[in-house]
Parts: C-alpha cells; structure tokens; sequence
C-alpha cells in the first residue's frame, strides 16, 4: 500500500513536471563549492569617428593578464590591474573566441552550464565582441558554429546520445524579463526547480540545427531590439540581451538518460553612469534599474571570486536568471570591454575595477610612457624586420631579444634590466635628457646622424616626451590663469551686483542675475572634465551658496538704507508690483519648460540631481502649466517647490521671515 502510494506520488510529481526531482534529490543536495568567474579585460582600438580618436591612451596593456592605466588623481602613481587574461587594442576576435571561450564549450555535452557576458561603457565595444560584424563575426556567432558542429559530431547515428540545441533570446530591461522571439508577451517570470534549475516558463525556444536557423530566428529579434532603441532612447544601450543556447542530449539507450546544459551569451547594458554622462529624463529613471542589475552583478562576481557564503543572485533579475549559470558549477567568463580614449577614463576605472583579481599602486608617472603602444609599436615592427627572429637572438643574446630594438645595443652594456624601452627612459633623469637631446641637436645641425645612443626612434622618443612635459606644464599653467580669472569674474560679479543693488531693487534681479554667462562658460571651458565632474559632484550647491549669502547681504544693504530692519523686512513682499510678479513667474515657467538641466541648474535651489528630475518630467509628462507644478515631480517635495518659489520669485533665500504663508 505504501509503495503504491509513493508510486502515486511520483506520477503527479511527473505530470507536474516536477518528476526528474525526485530522482535526483541526492544530487542537489551536495551543491559543489561556488566557482570562481574567470575576468578577462579587452582593450579596443581607437576608433575613428569616436570623439578622442587621437587621444593619447591613458591606459595600456603590460602582458598578457595585465594592464596599466593613469591614476588622475596622483601623477606620480600609475595603477597596475591584474586579470585572467587581458587581450590588447591589436587582438583580433579569434584571440579572444579561442582563448576564453571556445575551451568552455565542451563541458556543456557534459551537462554543466556555462555563461559569457560582455560588459563595459557603451561604445567600448561589448556588441563588437559578442555579435562582431560579418567580416569579424565575434563570440556568438563562432561558438554557435562550434557548437552546433559538436552536436552534430556528437549526436550521430550510433553514438551513445542523440542531441538537439535549442535558442531563447530575452532583454532584461528596466527589470523586466522580455522575451525577443515573441516581443507581444509581457514580463516573464523566473522560477527556480526544486533541483536548483532557473526556468522562465513560456519563453519561447526555438529548435536550430544549423547556423541558418539560428540566423533566421535572431536576426529579426536583434531589430526588434533597434527598432526599441530609437523609439526608447537607446534602449538597446541599457537593457541586457540575453541569448541562451540549450544543447539537450537524451541517452539512446537504457537507463536512457538526460541531460542539459545551458550556455548564456550576455550583451551587458552599458556600465556608464548615467547620472554621470547627464543623461536625462527617461534615461535617469531607467539608470536606477540598470545600475541595480550592473551593480548586484558586480556584487555576485565579488561574492563567487572571494568564496563568501551568500551570494546575492536573488536581487536582481539578471543574476537570478544567471543563477545556476553563474558560478557553482557553471563556467563563467566576463569580458570588461575598455576604450583607450580619456573622455572614457572614470568608465574604465569603473570597469577595471568591476571585478580585477587584484590592483596595485606603482609609483611611476603614466605620462611619460603614454605614448608607446601608439606611436612606437609600428617602428619596433619594422625596425625587426631587417633581422628574422633567429638571426636576431644570435646578434643580441636573449635580453635584447625581449627588449625588441636594435637601439638597446649601446645603452643595454650596463642595462640588464627585462623592461620596455621607455620604462628605461622614463628613469633617465631629466638634467640629463636634456642633455642628450642639446647634444643630439648640436649633432644633428653639423650634419651628424646623432650619437649611437640617440639614433631613431630614441631620439624621437625623446623629443616626443619632452613635448609631452611641455604640453603637462601648460596645462598647469593655464589651470592656474583660468583659477585667476574665474576669481576675477566672481569679483567682478559681486561688484556688479552691488551696484545694481544700490539703483533699482527688483525682484527679479537673482534671476536674472544668475542667468548672465559669464562666469560658467569659462569655467566649463577650461578645466578638465574629470575634475568639472568630480567637483560638481562633491558640491553640487557651490554656486548656491554664495549667491544665498549675497542675497541676504543685499538685503540687509538695501534695507538699511531706508527702514529700521524688522519692519523692513515685513513689509518686503508688499512692495512687489504684481506685473513683476507674474512677469518672474512666467520667466520661471519658461525655463521650466524650455531650459535644458544646465539651463535649470542657474535658478536658486536647483542642482544637478533636480534639473534632471524636472527635465525628466517634462519629458514624460509635458510642459509644466504653472510653477507650482514643480511640486508633481517625484523627488520634489511640496516644501520644496515653496522655497524654490520664495527663492527665485520673491528673491529671497528660503527660511526667512516675509515669505508668502
Ligand atoms: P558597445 O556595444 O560596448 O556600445 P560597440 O561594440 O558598438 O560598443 O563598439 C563601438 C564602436 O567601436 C563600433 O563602431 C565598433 O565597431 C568599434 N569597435 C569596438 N571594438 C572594436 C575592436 N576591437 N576593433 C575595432 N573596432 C572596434
Ligand atoms: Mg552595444
């Protein structure tokens, strides 16, 4: 009786689909240990047609798992970040097919899970290595092709396994899981088996045999997917796609066995900070979303790699889909997709720390040896190609080998040190560079080819890096002329004010007064974007403050000349005229609706974070009809709005006595 009841069990666990459970109960029980997820970093090339395209790099490989980038903050520091494997601005799409993930395929024929995402600052190439082009297909297409070329191997007639593969393709968006082969369902759910399984019940999933079927199916998703991004605002720049080959293989025979391993090619939503970039509107909403999956990504790398007990897959959509495929025993590759351009800069620290192995301060300026992998690289390849490889070696023994140009043969009697080129010039004092390169002159003005030691490209580097000293000192100064004139400017401003003050006190006047250009093109002109941002970032109210102060200055001056103070201040707001009144209002409304976040962030009590709320809103909702509306934007409060009206309609600094109440 009690067999049979059992027996009964396990049927409607099967009609449930729920049977395969109870066989392999024992085997979920032992969960292997969490798996690291291997990191691997890949510097693309400039790229024409990318603002910055003749920057110097300010980052660098080293070797073949390291890399170097400037530190900013310290000149005299470069960071050094150590990877899995790094693949350089010349590695070509095989190099990083063959050496992250083709090794990764095999284990799914063992029914173990696998998973590659491409993550990185939108334009850093994370679509180019996972989609390619059709002269340089990237990782989906060349492990489709493997893949299904195993399966066909493997699941031949007489072999012990039949196989099929199948494909689903999704987009996480706003955390939302939207399946691409069927765009007209809506958010799909994510559920976990009791074996641990992540499913998504009713995605669709398409049978492919041969890379035809998979183009067929994907292609006209992937447009689905661009056909979003201009109706959405470049949507496609901050969802996940999310494409999942299935390889299911069924024993032929008794026990007839199955299993199932699942492979997810990630084309991650772009790791920029949104706030950062000044993206507005829609945009910031959905930043806060993205970021959420990024940022609990992130936080499941760290949580596998350093072995931590809880790993944090259920906090986003992504990872609780990545969950039995990330990690445990999954094989999981990430690929930080970095550009070398400087307006990349704060986006790749971010990406480079994302998820290093490790990081180290190395006290060495980046500047000076910037300018190798760009304009030195081709001159070492041509200067090697008199002298095959062999001949070479025979000529300069093995460390001159390594340090590549003939031009090491004077300097390298003493030097034994296994480093590049420039890393021994960079330890050149510099009394004595200059040295060297007046001798080089006085040479070569007397018809010299130069002194061995100078000979090209040395000597070029040389020129090239006293340039780049010059160009780091002008910089310097002209920080220092612009800190100057930004004083003056608000010198003079102070200056203007007063005397305004002192003929006509309008209402209007902070208004208008803080609307004048002169001083913020300037600023924004001269510095460098990275400080512009950090500083705005660190106080966004600078501006605010100061113009507070002078309005209660003004106030008082104003004030003195005429009434005793406290019955002066009663009766401030009585002596408006109403048309200037509603003049300011309608000017406040106007740039509301107009004004662009920078535009907004002149009016009293706006700062960056709440001109983007207004523009957002605007955005979504239409023109404001009266400034009060203001008090409708998520994020501003209904005090708020009142002493933004008290501010900049009445000109006074909010919390004092004569507002409106
Ligand atoms: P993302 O998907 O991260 O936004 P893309 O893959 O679209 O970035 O790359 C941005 C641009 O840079 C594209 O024009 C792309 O073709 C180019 N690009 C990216 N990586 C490379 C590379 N390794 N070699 C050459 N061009 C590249
Ligand atoms: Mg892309």
């Amino acid at each position: 009786g009690l067999r049979a009841q059992r027996r009964r069990r396990e049927m409607a666990a099967a009609t449930s689909g729920n049977g395969r459970c109870l066989l392999s109960k024992v085997r979920a029980g032992r969960r292997p240990p969490p798996a690291r997820v291997r990191v691997a970093v890949r510097l693309r090339p400039f790229v024409d047609g990318i603002a910055g395209a003749n920057d110097t790099p300010c980052v660098r490989g080293l070797d073949s798992c390291s890399l170097e980038i400037s530190n900013w903050r310290n000149h005299q520091e470069t960071l050094k970040y150590q990877f899995d494997a790094f693949y350089g601005e010349r590695s070509s799409q095989q190099d990083i097919y063959a050496g992250s993930v083709q090794p990764i395929l095999r284990h799914l024929l063992e029914g173990q899970n696998a998973s590659v995402l491409a993550y990185g600052p939108t334009g850093a190439g994370k679509t180019h290595t996972m989609l390619g082009s059709p002269e340089q297909p990237g990782v989906i297409p060349r492990a489709l092709m493997d893949l299904l070329q195993l399966t066909r191997e493997e699941g031949a007639e007489g072999r012990p396994w039949a196989l099929s593969v199948t494909m689903s393709y999704l987009e996480i968006y706003q955390e939302k899981v939207l399946d691409l082969l069927d765009p007209a369902s809506g958010d799909l759910v994510i559920r976990e088996d009791c074996r641990g399984n992540i499913l998504i019940p009713g995605l669709t999933q398409k049978p492919i045999t041969g890379f035809a079927d998979f183009e067929r199916h994907f292609l006209p998703a992937s447009r689905n997917r661009t056909v979003g991004a201009t109706r959405l605002n470049q949507r496609s720049s901050r969802s996940h796609a999310v494409l999942l080959v299935k390889v299911d293989q069924r024993e032929r025979l008794a026990p007839f066995r199955q299993r199932e391993g699942k492979l997810y090619l990630i084309d991650l939503a772009g790791s920029e900070d949104n706030r950062r970039t000044g993206n507005k509107g829609l945009r910031l909403k959905e930043s806060g979303a993205i970021n959420t999956s990024l940022f609990v990504l992130g936080k499941v790398v760290d949580a596998l790699n350093q072995g931590l007990p809880r790993v944090p897959y259920r906090d986003s959509k992504l990872t609780r889909l990545l969950q039995d495929s990330l990690g445990g025993s999954a094989h999981s590759i990430l690929i930080a997709n970095i550009a070398p351009e400087r307006r990349f800069y704060l986006d790749t620290v971010t990406a480079l720390n994302f998820a290093a192995r490790s990081k180290e301060v190395i006290n060495r300026p980046f500047t000076n040896e910037s300018l190798q992998p760009h304009v030195l690289a081709p001159v070492r390849l041509s200067q090697k190609e008199p002298l095959g490889p062999t001949e070479a070696k025979r000529a300069r023994g093995p460390e001159e080998e390594e340090i590549g140009s003939p031009e090491s043969l004077a300097a390298s009697a003493s030097d034994t040190q296994k480093l590049s080129p420039l890393q021994k010039l960079s330890n050149i004092d510099p009394a004595m560079l200059e040295r060297l390169l007046s001798l080089d002159r006085l040479l070569g003005s007397q018809g010299s080819q130069g002194t061995p030691l100078l000979s090209t490209p040395r000597r070029e580097r040389m020129v090239l890096m006293k340039t780049v000293e010059e160009k780091d000192l002008e910089i310097e100064r002209l920080k220092v002329k612009q800190k100057e004139l930004e004083a003056k400017v608000l010198a003079q401003e102070a200056a203007d004010l007063k005397e305004k003050e002192n003929c006509s006190p309008t209402m209007l006047r902070p208004l208008a007064h803080r609307t004048a250009p002169v001083a913020k093109p300037l600023k924004k002109a001269v510095v460098m974007p990275l400080q512009l941002l950090q500083e705005q970032a660190a106080s966004p109210n600078t501006e605010i403050h100061i113009l507070k102060k002078k309005g209660r200055k003004r106030k008082l001056e104003s004030l003195d000349a005429s009434e005793p103070e406290e019955k002066a201040e009663d009766c401030w707001e009585p002596q408006i005229s109403p048309e200037l009144l509603a003049h300011g209002r309608q000017k406040i409304l106007d740039l509301l609706n107009k004004g662009s976040a920078r535009d907004l962030r002149s009016l009293q009590r706006i700062g960056q974070k709440k001109a983007q709320l207004i523009v957002g809103w605007r955005e979504l909702h239409g023109p404001f009809s009266q400034v009060e509306d203001l008090e409708r934007v998520e994020g501003i409060s209904g005090k708020q709005m009142e002493s933004f009206l008290k501010a900049n309609i009445l000109g006074l600094a909010a919390g004092q006595r004569c507002g409106p109440s």
